[in-house]
């Protein structure tokens, strides 16, 4: 028996989107729900943590910037809190002192809007199998 075919019978990875932006954070929702995922929206740092404190996510996509803390700190946050969860850090910036905050933060891979569904779904299949072994 393979891993994928147990997981079937069992609840499937948590994706947690954090994101201000209503409309990227839906948009994120719809790309992801071609996925074996279940996804949980967070529209703020603290909406996000109290997300994690209810279910911890399989994976976290945290948008660089956020109403009530950088996406940054909220990634050293989560890897501090939730060691096993990698985090995607979503930025607007490809600046390389955005990227380097968010290396420093521990996050494991760095996704730069706008993005195609398709690269979003492979990034995230990808997140979820290196955190599942
Ligand atoms: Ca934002």
């Amino acid at each position: 028996m393979t891993g994928s075919s147990e997981a079937e019978g069992a609840q499937r990875a948590l994706v947690l989107v954090v994101e201000d932006d209503t409309l990227i954070r839906r948009l994120i929702g719809i790309q992801l729900s071609g996925l074996p995922v279940d996804v949980v929206e967070a529209a703020s740092g603290a909406a996000a943590l109290a997300a994690c404190a209810r279910r911890v996510p399989a994976l976290a996509l945290v948008d660089m910037g956020l109403p009530d803390i950088d996406g940054a700190e909220l990634c050293a946050e989560i890897r501090r809190r939730y060691p096993g969860t990698p985090v995607c850090i979503v930025s607007g910036a490809s600046g390389a002192s955005d990227r380097r905050l968010a290396a420093d933060a521990g996050c494991a891979a760095y996704l730069i809007k706008p993005f195609a569904a398709k690269e979003l779904q492979s990034l995230v299949t990808r997140l979820l199998a290196s955190s599942a072994s």
